[in-house]
């Protein structure tokens, strides 16, 4: 899928995470840093340069960067890299939401959300998010237009709550 869902789900779960007494800046790094980390998992795709092909690969796209083990992964390293624990189970939920949300896309291979237990790769019995290619009938084009309004619409309730007025946030501590 287009980025925006991820953009969008990132930024909202750290909205979740605002605080009342908070620096407007801080908040707003946080969004930010959230939003990063869950469009992080496509860097798969730069694997492709390297020779990595689609497939069922673990390295192979929507493989295993996009496993819901990279949500306590990206915590424990936010951690590590002096996050506080309210922040670093922001950015791993914000990593985890990645996967999940790509089961609601169009694709072909699906998501190896189970990685390493499994390689099965999951997909959700519906999927609203359009894909750019569909696979068939022989990669049909959908023009970029159609695709991206489609993902503002399935990802709008994301977009309202990270974009909700006021300081703090649903799961912020009062
Ligand atoms: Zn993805």
């Amino acid at each position: 899928m287009a980025t925006i869902g991820h953009i969008a789900v990132g930024a909202a779960i750290a909205r979740g995470f605002a605080t009342a007494h908070e620096p407007r800046g801080r908040r707003l790094r946080r969004m930010l840093i959230a939003a990063m980390v869950a469009t992080l998992p496509d860097a798969d795709l730069a694997l492709r340069a390297f020779g990595v092909r689609a497939g069922d690969e673990p390295l192979a796209h929507r493989g295993a960067s996009h496993s819901v083990i990279i949500g306590p992964g990206a915590a424990v390293i936010a951690w590590f890299a002096g996050a506080g624990v309210q922040d670093g189970v922001c950015y791993g939920l914000s990593a985890m939401s990645h996967g999940l949300l790509d089961t609601l896309s169009q694709s072909e291979r699906g998501v190896a959300l189970a990685w390493p237990l499994s390689r099965r790769r999951f997909i959700s019995p519906y999927q609203p998010v359009l894909a750019r290619a569909l696979p068939q009938p022989a990669l049909q084009r959908r023009p970029w237009a159609h695709v991206i309004v489609r993902e503002l619409v399935v990802f709008a309730p994301a977009i309202a709550i990270a974009a909700w007025p006021g300081p703090r946030g649903l799961f912020g501590p009062r």
